[in-house]
């Protein structure tokens, strides 16, 4: 097992996690269908990007898992 050399002072320690903060997400809203959606990112809902769609999505997908086997 490693063993730590020398104590970490609180200052230190306090100091290290002063950016440790985590930073809440900054959605946007698709100016497609209005879903929040990451900005410079394709809409998850509707695939579109810049009022472009650039992801075909499809309603419902069918997986019939018995055939499989
Ligand atoms: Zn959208």
């Amino acid at each position: 097992m490693a063993v730590q050399q020398n104590k970490v002072s609180k200052s230190r320690r306090n100091n290290r996690r002063a950016h440790d903060a985590l930073v809440a997400a900054n959605p946007n809203e698709c100016s497609n269908c209005g879903e929040l959606k990451r900005p410079h990112h394709v809409c998850p809902s509707c695939g579109h990007y810049d009022e472009k769609e650039v992801v075909a999505m499809v309603d419902e997908a069918e997986f019939d898992d018995e055939d499989a086997a």
